[in-house]
């Protein structure tokens, strides 16, 4: 089963530079063209489901604005 994650794009950081969004193996990163952030960039979003939490994104973006969250394992039941 394929991991789950998730991105946190801090605005304050990201400049719109689109790094991220070519570097994603998943293909779920797209700049925000509806919305600046406070410096006047296009920001960085999730635009889909799919994101597997690989971290691609985090290592590739020079301002550091993004975080990745992963899915945690959900503990196993042992069959009684
Ligand atoms: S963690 Fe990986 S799959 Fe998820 S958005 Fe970043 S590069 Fe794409
Ligand atoms: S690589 Fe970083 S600065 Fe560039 S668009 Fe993505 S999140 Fe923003």
């Amino acid at each position: 089963m394929a991991l789950k994650g998730t991105i946190e794009v801090n605005e304050m950081h990201c400049k719109g530079c689109a790094l991220c969004v070519d570097a994603c193996p998943q293909n779920v990163i797209a700049l925000d063209m509806e919305h600046l952030t406070p410096k006047g960039y296009h920001p960085a979003m999730l635009i889909s489901e799919g994101c597997t939490g690989c971290v691609i994104c985090a290592v590739v973006c020079p301002d550091a604005a993004i975080t990745v969250y992963r899915e945690a394992k959900k503990p196993r039941v042992k069959a009684a």
